[in-house]
């Protein structure tokens, strides 16, 4: 049976929790928009645009038509971190596999993205308990 304070708890925890998501994608989606920009202009990428929605599993990915897609949950990232994930999908414009090629490149966009890479591998999943 579900108390009636409990189920006005989960209902307003909900709400709240569909207020930050909303946050995210709004203010989310300037930041990374930016971070994509000034970091394409650099490498003398043009993706189409950037997307943020749930990715489920995934913090980016690089979809059909040159458009990149971030989840959410990025933004609440350390920035040198969500930094990272987007140069990682620009990247992915060049060389759409983990190929040693895309190593080699991402490498040169961002020299000490292998420890950002470990950081996340290590604590991304404090993240995903948002
Ligand atoms: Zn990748």
């Amino acid at each position: 049976m579900i108390h009636r304070e409990s189920f006005a708890q989960v209902a307003m925890e909900s709400m709240l929790r569909e207020g930050v998501r909303a946050m995210n994608l709004r203010g989310g989606n300037d930041w990374l928009g930016r971070q994509a920009d000034a970091h394409a202009r650099r490498l003398g990428l043009s993706p189409a645009g950037v997307r943020v929605q749930d990715l489920g599993f995934r913090w980016g990915s690089c979809g059909r038509g040159d458009w990149l897609y971030f989840h959410w949950k990025t933004i609440l990232l350390p920035r040198n971190i969500a930094e990272y994930v987007a140069v990682h999908e620009l990247i992915h414009l060049h060389e759409p596999h983990h190929t040693p090629e895309f190593w080699r490149r991402l490498e040169r966009a961002m020299p000490d993205y292998d420890q950002r890479k470990r950081w996340l591998a290590l604590h991304g999943i404090e993240v995903e308990g948002v």
